[in-house]
């Protein structure tokens, strides 16, 4: 591998960043994921820049430029629809010196005590995402052996694992995700506390899950990253309530639907957390909806009762905003719709505007096993017909026979 980094794949936007904030007489580097992927021929989603320079030096330097984030202190510069991320060099403080700035479990609250350019090295987490690079020398300044784990392919961590899993449990996801998007393996003492270090992902604010969890998943890589996490362990601290559903049937749906969303991101098509909310809690709203039928209620009856209480059960590992709660509930529901097909409930439901990702659905639970008859088959010829081929279809299912009830008594 050439250690080299081509300057015209830099966002000429950060390069504006870097140009003027070392123009000023200060320190400032590319550094991170963008980094990491243009060393590996890949193309960086997102540029973030390290300095010495104070937030305030930083504001004084650019008008485009706002305060974020709570946990840090980090600038966004805008230009136009691109946002280059700019922080402070900031310190990793150990437990002695910061005692106010750790819970009881070691971890960190508030990270905003600035550094020097060795401790922002120290502080980050992994050797493959400390690479700073200065255009203006093209120099990678690696100081924990990040190149060497690019050309070996490995996710190491930097300093003490488990000290660095406790300051953070996060980074648990982390290598798991990183590990899954490169194709990396993770190193053997990285690795080895994670399933015993797990439950520490309890303590971590669900809406931070949340935003994990989309990274998680929408970032191209998803059917691997489900793997790496059951094996890792960390998914029964993010969705326990699918782990303990997972039949043969619900493992293949999962993978299905993680594996078309990652052809969607692939194929640059949208893609809705909605619709992967759907899959991952289906298998335990169907367990609870057999169960409650098993004691006599409807289908509807039990879905109704359950699908409030998996949502509220699930914010208490990942929260679940209203915005992807409210489709995913719209998904599930027309899943029992799709089969209702006499007269004009057929249009009512092709009309909804989930129909499609009910649809799409609908073809990964048969595909994953689930028997619903011809459903899939009779809706995808249902959207090829025109209007009047739509009516025919419609007409020859009620001129069919009905089928016995099933719990028909009636003896002759
Ligand atoms: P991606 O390509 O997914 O954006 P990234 O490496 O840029 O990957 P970010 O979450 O954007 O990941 O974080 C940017 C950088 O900040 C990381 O490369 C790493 O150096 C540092 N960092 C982020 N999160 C943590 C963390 N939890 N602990 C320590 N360092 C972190
Ligand atoms: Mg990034």
């Amino acid at each position: 591998m050439t250690h080299s980094i081509q300057t015209e794949h830099i966002s000429i936007n950060a390069l504006k960043v870097l140009k003027r904030l070392s123009g000023a007489g200060f320190q400032a580097f590319l550094v991170g994921g963008s980094v990491r992927d243009l060393l590996l021929g890949l193309h960086p989603k997102d540029f973030d820049v390290a300095t010495d320079a104070h937030p305030d030096e930083v504001r004084e330097l650019f008008r485009n430029s706002r305060h974020i984030g709570k946990r840090f202190k980090i600038l966004h510069i805008r230009f136009g629809r691109e946002i280059i991320e700019v922080a402070t060099f900031r310190a990793h403080h150990d437990r002695e010196s910061h005692e106010d700035n750790h819970a009881d479990s070691g971890m960190i609250l508030r990270d905003n005590v600035y550094g020097s350019f060795e401790d922002d090295v120290s502080r980050r987490d992994f050797t493959i995402n400390a690479l700073y690079y200065q255009p203006d020398e093209q120099k990678v300044q690696d100081l924990t052996g990040g190149i060497g784990d690019l050309e070996k392919r490995v996710i190491r961590l930097i300093g003490d694992p488990e000290t660095r899993y406790r300051e953070d449990p996060v980074r648990m996801i982390r290598a798991v995700r990183f590990a899954a998007k490169l194709n990396f393996r993770i190193d053997p003492d990285t690795a080895a506390p994670i399933r015993s270090l797990s439950h520490l992902l309890n303590d971590v604010p669900p809406a931070r899950l949340f935003e994990e969890v989309l990274k998680l998943f929408m970032a191209g890589h998803a059917e691997q990253t489900f793997v790496l996490l059951k094996e890792y362990r960390l998914l029964e601290w993010l969705f326990p309530e699918t782990v303990r559903a997972l039949s043969p049937v619900a493992e293949r749906l999962i993978a299905l639907a993680l594996r078309s969303t990652d052809e969607r991101v692939r194929d640059d098509k949208p893609v809705t957390p909605a619709f992967l909310f759907a899959a991952l809690l289906w298998p335990q709203l169907q367990a609870q909806c057999q169960s409650l039928q098993a004691n006599g209620h409807s289908l509807l009856g039990a879905f109704h009762i359950t699908y409030p209480a998996i949502i509220n059960h699930q914010s208490s590992f990942t929260s679940l905003p209203r915005r992807y709660a409210i489709p995913m509930k719209e998904i599930w529901d027309l899943q029992f719709r799709l089969h209702r097909r006499q007269g004009r409930r057929v249009w009512t439901t092709f009309n909804h505007k989930r129909f499609r990702a009910a649809y799409d659905f609908l073809l990964l639970r048969e595909a994953a096993g689930d028997k619903s008859g011809d459903l899939g088959q009779w809706w995808t010829e249902f959207q090829e017909h025109d209007a009047s081929g739509k009516e025919a279809m419609i007409k020859e299912l009620s001129d069919k026979p009905k089928k016995k009830p099933r719990n028909s008594k009636r003896s002759k």
